[in-house]
């Protein structure tokens, strides 16, 4: 009776354990091995597209924590926004995606990037000029399901572990 109360669970427990010994190691000896991350990543840095951009303000309105600031002129010629300033500071920012969710023009995506620790609280800002697109700065497929399409495939198995160069 007792073995039928406690002896099973002990097995059961048991062979949790054995199969754990048993699983390939998942721990990464960071930052020498890093895990691919995932590709619709919310890293945090900022891709900002200036043509598509109109200054509506909508990503502004939308943050919770006041990290955007945009600053617009009208241009009376083109009957449109100008955008002088744009600027994210990434110390307030809680990489939520709400602004990039917000934007009816696609204008604001956010980036792989996750290692953006600075010495200098100024540093954390990105600005406009900081936030186009390049090589070295991709958009992640986040709240994108067309861009997510073209991006490799995620994985977060150790075996596609990528070493740093
Ligand atoms: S990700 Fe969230 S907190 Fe960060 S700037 Fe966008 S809305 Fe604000
Ligand atoms: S919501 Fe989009 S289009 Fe409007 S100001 Fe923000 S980034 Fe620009």
């Amino acid at each position: 009776m007792k073995f039928e109360r406690y002896g099973i669970g002990i097995v059961k427990g048991l062979m949790v354990t054995i199969m754990h010994l048993l699983r390939h190691p998942t721990v990464s000896q960071y930052p020498e091995q890093r895990l691919n991350t995932s590709r619709r990543i919310r890293g945090n840095e900022f891709i900002w597209d200036q043509v598509k951009c109109t200054g509506c303000g909508t990503c502004t309105k939308a943050c919770p924590q006041g990290a955007i600031e945009i600053v617009t002129s009208t241009s009376q010629e083109e009957n449109k926004y100008t955008v002088d300033k744009y600027q994210i500071d990434t110390g307030y920012c809680i990489q939520c995606g709400l602004c990039v969710e917000a934007c009816p023009y696609e204008a604001l995506y956010l980036g792989y990037a996750y290692e953006c620790a600075k010495y200098q609280r100024g540093e954390l800002v990105q600005t406009k000029e900081m936030m186009l697109e390049s090589p070295l700065r991709k958009a992640s497929g986040y709240f994108s399901p067309k861009r997510a399409a073209k991006l490799p495939k995620q994985t977060l198995l150790l075996e596609r572990i990528t070493e740093k160069k």
